[in-house]
C-alpha cells in the first residue's frame, strides 16, 4: 500500500461559489446569448459544472460596439498611468482570488491543482503586474513620443491554458491602450467569467473589456469577420489560424497567430542526466501533454539513449494520475473526448507504423477522460508520431549521433515553436541554439514562462511575439503588429 491510498488530500471546491448559469459580459453588464447555451462540465468527472450562454453573430456585434464606444469615450482619452492602475488592480485581485482561480480552473481543464495554484495562477497575476508597469511607459517602447493603440483587439483562445491565454492576450492590449472583445474556448469559458467578475471588482470602465463564450464557427468566425474590429490575437490550432488568416486578407486588421508545434527536446551524451529526465518529464507530461512547445519529440545522442531511456521510466513510473484537484496528483484528465480520441488515434497509429511502446502502468478513474502517460521508442523520423503535434501525454523518443544530425532532424518539422537544448558545454549550446529554427528555445531546462520574455513561433506555429515589450508593441500601430 502506498502511502497515498490513505493520505489523499482533495483541494476543497467550497471556496469557488459557482452560479448555475452564466451570461455573457457586455459593456459591463450580464447578458443573455443568442445561441444555443452550453453545459460546461469537469473532465475529471464528467459532471456538469454550469451552463454557458453562447454569443450569436450579432452579441458579437454588440460586443465590438461595446468596446468600441468605451474606446473612443474612455479608455483612448485616459492617461497611461491611470490605465496601468486598473491593471494594478486586476493584478491584484487576481492575487486575493488566486485559490478559487485555481480551483475553477482545475475542475474546468482537468489539470492538476499543483500546476493551477503553482504555475497557471502565478503567472496571471504577473502578466498583469508587468503589463500594468508597462502603460506609463510606452514612449519607452522604442516607438517615439506618441505609440498609438490600434483600437479593439479581438481575441480568440485555446482551453489548455485558459485564464494564462487571456491573461497574454487581454493584459498588453489594454495597457497599450486598446479595449478587448475576448472568446474563450467552448471546454473552458469558466475563469474568463471570473475574469469578467474581477474587471467589475476593479472598477474597469464598462466596454473595456467584453467576455462573450460561444462557439468557434458562430461567435469567433463572427468577430474574426467583423469590420470594427482592429486587431485579431488568436491561439489555437494552425487549422483554423490558417483559415482565419485567409478570412482577413487584404483587411486592414492586423493579426498575431500561435499555433501548433512539435518541439525537440535535444539531449546530448554531456548533459546532465538526471536533470535532464526531469527536463523530459516537464517538457511532456505538464499539463498533460496540452502544451503547444511542449518537447514531444526527444531527441537523444545514441550512446546516452538507453540510460536517459531507462531512467526516464523509472522516473515516470513515480507520477501518479488522478483526481486533479488532489495535490498530490501530477498527471490529471484529457479535456474532452474529443481530445482523448484524437490522442488514442495518434497512439494507436505508432503502434501500427512499428514504435515500440511503454504505458504507465496505473489505475485511471472509471468516470472523466484520461490517457496514461506514454513513450514511444524506436521512432522513425517518417513515423506519424514524429510528424504530428499530438497535443497529450505521448512522447516520441528519437536517436542522433552528431550535432548536425541532431539539428537537421530538430527542424524537420513545419512547425517552429520550441526546443529544448541539454549539455554542458557552453559553445556547442550556442552554436545549436543559433541553427534551430525555432521561436523559444531552453538552454538545460524546458517548459519555463515569464513575462518579460517574447513567445510565438516560426513556420507554421505562426508569427507575432507575446510577452515583453514584442507582446506590447503587437497592440501599437506603429509597432509590431503584422
Ligand atoms: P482550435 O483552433 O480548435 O480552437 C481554438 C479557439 O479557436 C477556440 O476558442 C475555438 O472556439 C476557436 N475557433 C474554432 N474555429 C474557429 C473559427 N472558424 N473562427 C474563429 N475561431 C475559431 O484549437 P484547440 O483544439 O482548442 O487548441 C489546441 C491547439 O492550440 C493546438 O494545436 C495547440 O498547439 C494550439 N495552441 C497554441 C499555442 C501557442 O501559443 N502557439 C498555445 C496553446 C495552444
Amino acid at each position: 500500500m502506498s502511502f497515498l491510498e490513505y493520505a489523499p488530500a482533495p483541494e476543497s471546491t467550497s471556496i469557488l461559489k459557482l452560479q448555475k448559469s452564466y451570461g455573457l459580459f457586455i459593456n459591463g453588464e450580464w447578458v443573455d446569448g443568442g445561441d444555443k447555451s452550453y453545459t460546461t462540465i469537469s473532465p475529471s468527472t464528467e459532471k456538469p459544472i454550469a451552463e454557458i450562454a453562447h454569443a450569436s453573430a450579432k452579441d458579437v456585434d454588440r460586443a465590438v460596439s461595446a468596446a468600441r464606444a468605451a474606446y473612443d469615450t474612455v479608455w483612448s482619452r485616459m492617461s497611461g498611468a491611470d490605465r496601468g492602475k486598473y491593471l494594478f488592480r486586476i493584478a491584484r485581485l487576481i492575487q486575493e482570488r488566486a485559490r478559487e482561480l485555481a480551483v475553477a480552473e482545475t475542475l474546468d481543464n482537468g489539470k492538476p491543482i499543483r500546476e493551477t495554484r503553482d504555475v497557471d495562477i502565478p503567472l496571471v497575476a504577473a502578466w498583469f503586474f508587468h503589463y500594468a508597469g508597462w502603460a506609463d511607459k510606452l514612449e519607452w517602447a522604442g516607438l517615439g513620443p506618441n505609440p498609438k493603440a490600434l483600437g479593439v483587439a479581438g481575441q480568440i483562445i485555446p482551453w489548455n491554458f485558459p485564464l494564462l491565454m487571456l491573461a497574454w492576450k487581454v493584459a498588453p492590449a489594454l495597457a497599450a491602450g486598446n479595449t478587448v472583445v475576448l472568446k474563450p474556448a467552448e471546454t473552458t469559458p469558466l475563469t474568463a467569467l471570473l475574469f469578467a467578475d474581477i474587471c467589475q471588482q476593479a472598477g474597469l470602465p464598462d466596454g473595456v473589456v467584453n467576455i462573450i463564450p460561444g462557439r468557434g464557427e458562430v461567435a469567433g468566425q463572427a468577430l474574426v469577420e467583423h469590420p470594427g474590429v482592429n486587431k485579431i490575437a488568436f491561439t489555437g490550432s494552425t487549422a483554423v489560424g490558417r483559415s482565419i488568416a485567409r478570412t482577413i486578407a487584404g483587411t486592414e486588421k492586423k493579426l498575431t497567430l500561435e499555433l501548433g508545434g512539435k518541439g525537440a527536446n535535444i539531449v546530448f551524451e554531456d548533459a546532465a542526466v538526471d536533470e535532464a529526465v526531469e527536463g523530459i518529464v516537464r517538457g511532456i507530461f505538464f499539463n498533460q501533454g496540452h502544451v503547444c512547445c511542449a518537447g514531444s519529440r526527444l531527441l537523444v545522442q545514441e550512446n546516452v539513449h538507453d540510460e536517459i531511456v531507462e531512467k526516464l521510466t523509472r522516473r515516470l513510473g513515480t507520477l501518479r494520475l488522478g483526481d486533479p484537484l488532489d495535490k498530490n496528483t501530477d498527471i490529471g484528465a484529457i479535456n474532452s473526448k474529443e481530445q482523448l480520441d484524437r490522442i488514442t488515434a495518434l497512439a494507436n497509429t505508432g503502434e501500427s507504423e512499428g514504435a515500440e511502446r511503454w504505458t504507465l502502468d496505473c489505475e485511471i478513474p472509471t468516470n472523466g477522460f484520461w490517457f496514461r502517460p506514454t513513450v514511444f521508442t524506436n521512432v522513425a523520423t517518417s513515423n506519424t508520431i514524429a510528424r504530428e503535434e499530438i497535443f497529450g501525454p505521448v512522447l516520441s523518443v528519437l536517436t542522433f549521433r552528431t550535432a548536425e544530425e541532431a539539428i537537421t532532424k530538430a527542424n524537420n518539422t513545419p512547425y517552429g515553436l520550441s526546443a529544448g537544448i541539454w549539455t554542458q558545454n557552453a559553445s556547442r549550446m550556442l552554436r545549436v541554439a543559433d541553427e534551430l529554427r525555432a521561436g523559444v528555445i531552453w538552454a538545460n531546462t524546458f517548459n519555463q514562462f515569464d513575462p518579460t520574455s517574447p513567445f510565438g513561433g516560426y513556420k507554421e506555429s505562426g508569427y507575432g511575439r507575446e510577452g515583453g515589450r514584442h507582446g506590447l508593441t503587437a497592440y501599437l500601430s506603429n509597432g509590431d503588429a503584422r
